[in-house]
């Protein structure tokens, strides 16, 4: 494996959701539950008072006696109650047989048949009997909770369906209301200080900064206030970032939504949103708008087939609202994106997003600046040493400095070192680059054997050829998935490189496989090599392809997969004829490379033995103890280019 520059991903952050809702509506789900519960308690509740059970043979007796006391007896099914003369509420209580009623049980009919004033009087003497419909306290209980709890569950639910629709305000679950972040006031507030680098696009953005500050000085010059900043860049070089500070630094409130938001969405939910965004921003303008990942929406109307109606309608809704702005708006709308080259130029005309910011990948000084901003509060040792790091990772982007600062702060934790060392800064920037050193990992020394000589292979090759990068570091202990690494660091930053440089990767990136063959055979070839060859056939074709760089293919270039002109749905830009060309051409330009890398190392047998040696030996070599090894190598002129 040869490695030149760090790649890794870093995550995006997550969107909070509206939590203080849900609490809200379970407490008011809660409440109604009590209710319900008081009511049923209190319904059960009459039947509780004490009384005495009498015998229902007694109760009959009474009943037929004119002095036997009874005012009244309810009966309910079964059960009776006993209302005494000169009482209210029932004091006893009895049991009927079954099997039939009062009367069948020896009640006389004393007053039946009396009506009027004779009734009456019958009635001051002998009980009168009150039937009550058949209650089965339980029963009830049931009827009324069948009847009263959908009731309740359908409120619950309807006052938390407009909750939520009013909650959106802030965020949360509802369709069609924009899922943006305020960060407001209280939020802990990002500024140009936690930036570092890209000093020519903080110059720009202070501009939008003092627009949002001072309006009125710019409108009474008549000066047209800026609609449309877009922030152009790689991923992880601060774009996000940098609009969170403009906010911040102009303490506006910051509207934010992701263009990858939008493609989760139902169709005209995505333009629903956009309204309801810009329509926040207004009422509390001056405010910025902040659209992030703007390609997932806005990509070229014909870029990707016959995806993107729905993308469409955002889109448009965007180019509605910013057209429909008033010049004193005091609305900024930013956005972000890693393709300019992707979005549809309505997007970049007058009155949208007219001025472009770009934010670059950072040179070795800003590395350093971002570093030092990520090390700020870190305890670190003496030995710690940024700028060392600041030039082993170009290419880098600021997220990735800032992920090798906190894997380090993880790495010293996990060690458990009270402050941050060197050797914990440099496991954590391999460890960014590749993955994590695995020595659990079992290799049997056939396997260490063919790993040395494979790495040794890279690193003689890379160190021979003169347009390479000087040789780093070569390690044989597996990291990530795979067995061993060669890495190689440029002197400087650069921008461009030219067609010697890249033939010289090539070959050094086929030494390891080259050197694995002329040590033990070509049967003996491993599956060590794969993502070797990976990188060479991708370089290749981009060296066709993309820079012109072929013997026929030399004047013209092809937008690539890898620039979303095209996808395996449509077409490729180039005939079938020219597509045989580009495979023949990667051919040569890999043959080459391999035919490159085994002059070398033919012509340097004895250092790659020596190296493989010493690398079985110690496992890892730094810089200082390759030198002297690899100094006695040299350059066969078979294997020059010019
Ligand atoms: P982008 O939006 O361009 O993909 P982000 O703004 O999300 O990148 O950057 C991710 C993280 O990387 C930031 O939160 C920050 O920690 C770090 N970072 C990136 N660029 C810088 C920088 N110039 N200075 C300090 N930190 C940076
Ligand atoms: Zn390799
Ligand atoms: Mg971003």
């Amino acid at each position: 494996m040869v490695r030149q520059k760090p790649n890794v991903n870093v995550n995006g952050s997550a969107l909070n959701a509206g939590k203080s809702n849900t609490v809200r509506s379970t407490m008011f789900f809660f409440i109604m539950i009590l209710f319900a519960v008081a009511i049923v308690i209190n319904m059960n509740g009459k039947g509780t008072a004490t009384k005495t059970e009498v015998p229902i043979s007694e109760v009959i007796q009474r009943a037929n006696d004119p002095e036997g006391n009874i005012a009244k007896i309810t009966v309910s099914g079964d059960a009776l109650e006993i209302t005494l003369k000169g009482k209210d509420e029932p004091t006893e209580t009895s049991r009927k047989d079954a099997s039939g009623t009062l009367y069948d049980q020896g009640l006389k009919n004393y007053c039946d048949g009396m009506d009027g004033d004779e009734l009456a009087k019958c009635q001051e003497t002998y009980p009168v009997i009150e039937y009550k419909e058949d209650v089965n306290v339980w029963g009830a209980v049931l009827d009324v909770a069948l009847t009263v709890l959908p009731i309740i569950a359908i409120v619950v639910f309807f006052s938390w369906m407009m909750r939520q629709a009013n909650a959106a305000s802030d965020k949360s679950l509802s369709f069609g209301k924009a899922r943006a972040q305020l960060y407001g006031p209280d939020k802990k507030k990002v500024t140009f200080n936690d930036v570092a680098g890209n000093e020519a696009a903080k110059q720009d953005l202070t501009e939008i900064v003092d627009f949002l500050k001072n309006p009125k000085k710019y409108e009474k010059l008549g000066a047209k206030i800026p609609r449309g900043v877009l922030l152009a860049g790689d991923p992880g070089t601060g774009k996000t970032l940098m609009a969170r500070a403009v906010a911040g630094e102009a303490s506006v409130p910051f509207f934010s939504i992701s263009g990858s938001e939008f493609a989760e969405m139902f169709v005209g939910v995505g333009a629903s949103r956009v309204r309801d965004l810009f329509s926040k921003a207004k009422k509390n303008a001056p405010s910025i708008i902040f659209i992030d990942e703007i390609d997932a929406v806005a990509h070229k109307r014909d870029a990707r087939g016959g995806a993107g109606r729905e993308d469409e309608q955002t889109l448009n809704q965007i180019l509605v609202e910013m057209d429909g702005f008033d010049n004193d708006s005091g609305v900024i709308v930013m956005a972000a994106t890693n393709r300019v080259d992707m979005l549809d130029k309505a997007l970049l005309r007058p009155g949208r997003f007219d001025r472009h910011v770009n934010v670059t990948l950072p040179e070795r000084k800003d590395r350093l600046e971002i570093l030092k901003v990520h090390f700020k509060g870190k305890p670190v040792e003496a030995d710690v040493d940024l700028e060392a790091l600041a030039k082993k990772t170009a290419g880098s982007s600021g997220a990735d400095l800032a992920n090798i600062a906190n894997e380090a702060a993880i790495t010293a934790a996990r060690g458990g070192h009270k402050a941050i060392s060197n050797a914990d800064l440099t496991e954590a920037f391999e460890r960014v680059a590749i993955g994590p050193e695995r020595k659990s990992k079992v290799m049997n020394e056939k396997e260490r054997k063919i790993t040395a000589y494979h790495e040794a292979g890279h690193a003689v090759v890379g160190h021979v050829l003169p347009d390479s990068d000087p040789v780093h570091k070569v390690t044989i202990i597996p990291r990530g998935s795979t067995g061993g690494v060669t890495w190689f660091l440029p002197p400087e930053d650069r921008s461009y490189k030219n067609i010697y440089e890249l033939k010289d990767i090539l070959a050094r990136a086929m030494g390891g496989r080259v050197a694995e063959k002329l040590i033990f055979g070509t049967d003996a070839i491993t599956t060590g090599a794969s993502s070797d060859l990976k990188n060479v056939a991708e370089l290749a074709k981009s060296m066709i392809v993309e820079e012109g760089m072929g013997k026929e293919l030399r004047n013209q270039v092809f937008p690539s997969e890898a620039t979303g002109y095209y996808t395996i749905a449509t077409s490729k830009p180039y005939s079938e004829k020219t597509a045989e060309t580009i495979d023949a051409e990667i051919k040569v330009l890999a043959d080459e490379a391999a035919k490159r890398a085994e002059e070398v190392l033919k012509a340097n047998k004895k250092v790659l033995d020596k190296l493989a040696e010493e690398l079985l030996a110690h496992e890892t070599l730094e810089e200082k103890e390759l030198e002297p090894i690899l100094k006695e190598a040299k350059l066969p002129t078979v294997a020059k280019l010019h």
